[in-house]
């Protein structure tokens, strides 16, 4: 029988985040989590190449709260990492986000601007940016991550498609903080843990007869698996990953992401690691390490990257989010639970934040003050 005053299902940012935060204020937590290994989503492993590298895809932090930089200097050193991306363009490598310079450029300074109310996803990019910048850059990848047009994706997706005012070229410039921890993001979610309990390779879902959870039970798996289907299955976008090691190339492509918007060419983009690693550890790898990723649409929850971003399944999620506030002693939260793309800051504080709602409802006093 596993037993504890918190139960939390998922060694992630979300899970980890929230079983400190307890731990530090003297509660009795548990860990549990089906993998094999802790971190979730942003597992990264040393290659046998030298490079580091993240198993679910890219991760770039960026920050701009003193509170989640604060509460994760406690765990890690961080260096100081920007992240440049590129779009490849027929054979030219372009700047990505693209900036201002570049829109005229193409398109002169006049282009045409949608009017009225976008409806959807390409709509609201045109309100924003000329059609030919939209056509080269936009809509090739946007369909291939999504394997739908672009017309039928919601327009709130296009809120994150930025477009560098400035000439700057990384990918945030706008964040106070663009960095990677020092010794991974593995060793930096095994130092949040610590010394809490931690179970692997265990299936709460399959076991759940066995688990007691004394005061509440923080789920951070996906909604709809919690509840056995019961409305229906959440889609998601996930990608397929070809790891391919080049031991006599020192570097292959200019920057650690470059993406393919054209639409004949199913890879959606290649990253190269040696530009993510520290400049000590660089030359050490033995030639150079790619991940070459292809969208597509994962069964099982391994998989799961991407919510899909359409009114049907914010729908469904809907259904499922009623039903888990039904639930007083278990809260169902993190980017699976709450079937939400968060970066890794904002699942940070979003953790930070519920944690602090537990501490209330179950009257725990704070002992460590986090500023
Ligand atoms: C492809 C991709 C790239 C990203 N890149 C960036 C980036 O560049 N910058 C950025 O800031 N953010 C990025 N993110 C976001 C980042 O990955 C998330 O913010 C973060 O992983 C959220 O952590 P989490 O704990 O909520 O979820 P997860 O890390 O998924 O943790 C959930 C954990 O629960 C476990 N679990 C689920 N069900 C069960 C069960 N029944 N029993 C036991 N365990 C269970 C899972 O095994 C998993 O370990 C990216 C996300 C994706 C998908």
């Amino acid at each position: 029988m596993i037993k504890a005053d918190f139960v939390i299902v998922g060694a992630g940012l979300t899970g980890s985040t929230i079983a400190r935060i307890l731990t530090d204020s003297g509660q009795d937590v548990i860990i549990l989590d089906r993998k094999d290994h802790l971190a979730g989503n942003v597992y990264d492993y040393r290659h046998e190449s030298g490079a580091m590298i993240h198993k679910y895809g890219p991760h770039y932090f960026r920050c701009g709260s003193d509170k989640i930089w604060n509460f994760l200097n406690r765990f890690t050193e961080f260096y100081n990492w920007s992240a440049t991306i590129r779009s490849k363009v027929g054979d030219e490598y372009l700047n990505w986000p693209v900036n201002q310079d570049y829109i005229e450029k193409i398109a002169g300074k006049d282009w045409e601007v949608f009017k009225g109310e976008p409806s959807n996803f390409e709509e609201a990019c045109l309100a924003k940016m000329p059609r030919q910048l939209y056509e080269l850059f936009i809509k090739g990848y946007t369909e291939k991550q999504w394997g739908v047009n672009a017309e039928d994706l919601d327009k709130e997706l296009a809120v994150r498609i930025t477009i560098n005012k400035s000439n700057v070229n990384t990918l945030t410039p706008n964040h106070k903080w663009n960095a990677l921890p020092r010794n991974g993001y593995t060793q930096m979610v095994k130092n949040v843990i610590g010394d809490i309990p931690l179970k692997l390779e265990f299936d709460y879902l399959q076991h759940k007869g066995s688990v007691v959870a004394n005061k509440m039970l923080i789920f951070t798996g996906p909604v709809d698996e919690f509840f056995g289907y019961k409305y229906g299955k959440l889609k998601y976008r996930g990608q397929n990953r070809r790891i391919e090691h080049l031991p006599d190339t020192e570097q292959h492509q200019p920057c650690i992401q470059v993406n393919y918007p054209n639409i004949e060419d199913p890879r959606i983009r290649t990253i190269e690691w040696k530009h993510l690693m520290h400049s000590d550890e660089k030359d050490k790898v033995k030639g150079t390490l790619l991940t070459h990723e292809t969208p597509f649409t994962p069964e099982t929850s391994a998989s799961f990257e991407y919510p899909f971003p359409d009114k049907k399944n914010k729908n469904l999620y809907e259904q499922y989010k009623s039903e888990a506030e039904k639930l007083d002693d278990v809260l169902i939260c993190g980017r699976l639970g709450e079937y939400r793309y968060y970066d890794m800051d904002q699942a940070i504080g979003r953790a930070m934040k519920l944690a602090s709602e537990i501490m209330e409802k179950f009257e725990i006093p704070a002992s460590v003050e986090y500023a």
